[in-house]
């Protein structure tokens, strides 16, 4: 006979236990709302701990990477390595007494419109059992970047007989000195990575494709700040002028700029400047090598879209994520089938009967603050409309 399954029943449901579910979760507290957070990996902030390199940093600066209602402390370094960063995430979901329950891979969640409940159904991941949980209010914040993307029809991929691996499994440059290494993917992750095994003695190359706004991070926080004074337009003008006294003409060294300038472009597009963490300098030198697009693999022979071919003894694929939101999410109205919010920024956020979305327009750290206030006021304000009787039948 099939076991009858328990149902645990919260006030909120937030999907995922990265900075956007702790915030969420950190900033329903404050407004006295209780939440429980359901966590696919054994730890809070698992893509920060599990997928980044050893020594990726902060791309902002610290006030613009904090989560609500706690602010790095002045002591704490402008731009924060990846060890503080996590330690700040561990601090802030202890602070705020964030409920989590980890270990806990959320395979469905669908609104009952009879009981006017989501109902969440997780798999915990020690005993294999499933388990439903149902709340009034669901916050997905599952991330942008949960599945890692490869190239796919890539012909003879499978001949090379060398390391592959994606960014996110990439730590550092240890066992890859003196070896060929080829990173293929020219955003910030791409970069990074083959500075960092350019430092560590590999003979790094990067494919880039496409064009890139390469920028440092004083001029991109020099950006940030006047984006609160001055039109996008005129903050374009001024990184790339900035830009062009710092850097000169980038794309002598093969990195074009587009047609678009670097702020519209990262309000407007998927991409993101890259900014520089020091791997200009040796695609200059030539230290790093910029290649064209991969054609084809031949064992460990790799021919480039200008016919060229070059020798490699590893791979690291820097090609991107993709959010799995939309595979256990049955709702059609707040996320796209890319997995990020359906509708633009500022209007991204809620949904239809009680579901919002955090950390899912591409705004960063910053971002998941932003949403998590809007939510948690929202949630918060709702509650509130509904303890008053009269009000009842028109709340959310
Ligand atoms: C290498 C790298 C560097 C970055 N640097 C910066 C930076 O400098 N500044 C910046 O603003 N942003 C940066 N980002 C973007 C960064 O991902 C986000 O800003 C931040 O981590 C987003 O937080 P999040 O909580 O929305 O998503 P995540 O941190 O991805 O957290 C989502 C959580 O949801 C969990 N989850 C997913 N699916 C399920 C499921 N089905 N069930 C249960 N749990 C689930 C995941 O395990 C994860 O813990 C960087 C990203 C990468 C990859």
């Amino acid at each position: 006979m099939a076991e009858e399954q328990q149902e645990y029943s919260e006030e909120v449901i937030i999907v995922g236990a990265g900075p956007s579910g702790l915030a969420a979760a950190a900033s329903l507290s404050v407004r006295g709302v209780p939440s429980l957070i359901l966590e696919r990996d054994n730890c809070v902030a698992s893509l920060w701990r599990n997928r980044t390199y050893d020594r990726v940093q902060l791309h902002l600066a610290k006030h613009y990477c904090a989560l609500p209602h706690f602010p790095h402390p002045p002591s704490a370094p402008t731009y924060l390595p990846r060890a503080d960063f996590i330690r700040y995430l561990d601090g802030y979901a202890a602070r705020f007494g964030v409920r989590a329950a980890l270990g806990r891979e959320v395979r469905a969640a669908r609104f009952d419109a009879a009981r006017g409940l989501w109902a969440v159904d997780a798999v915990d991941a020690a005993t294999g059992k499933s388990e439903r949980y149902v709340a009034r209010r669901l916050v997905a914040a599952a991330g942008e970047n949960d599945r890692m993307v490869l190239p796919e029809g890539l012909p003879g991929m499978e001949t090379f007989p060398g390391t592959v691996m994606h960014a996110g499994e990439y730590r550092n440059g240890k066992g890859f000195e003196g070896k060929r290494v080829l990173v293929v993917g020219s955003g910030n992750s791409g970069m990074e990575i083959a500075y960092d095994l350019a430092v560590a003695g590999a003979a790094a190359s990067v494919v880039v494709r496409s064009e890139l706004h390469l920028v440092t991070k004083e001029i991109w926080n020099v950006a940030m700040t006047l984006y609160r004074y001055l039109p996008v337009w005129l903050i374009d003008r001024i990184v790339l002028l900035l830009c062009a006294v710092v850097l000169g003409d980038t794309s002598r060294y093969g990195l074009r700029r587009p047609a678009i300038g670097p702020f519209s472009m990262k309000l407007q597009t998927p991409a993101y400047p890259v900014v520089d963490v020091g791997t200009y300098a040796k695609i200059k030198t030539g230290e790093i090598q910029v290649l064209p697009a991969m054609k084809s693999v031949d064992r460990d022979v790799v021919e480039f879209a200008d016919g060229k071919r070059h020798p490699f003894d590893a791979i690291v694929f820097a090609t991107g994520y993709r959010s799995t939101t939309k595979q256990w999410l049955k709702d059609d109205g707040l996320i796209g089938e890319d997995g990020m919010a359906k509708r633009s920024y500022p209007g991204h956020w809620k949904g239809e009967n009680g579901l919002y979305c955090a950390g899912m327009v591409r705004r960063g750290i910053y971002g998941s603050y932003e949403d998590a206030e809007l939510i948690a006021e929202d949630i918060s304000n709702n509650k509130k409309r509904q303890s008053k009787p009269d009000d009842h039948e028109k709340s959310n």
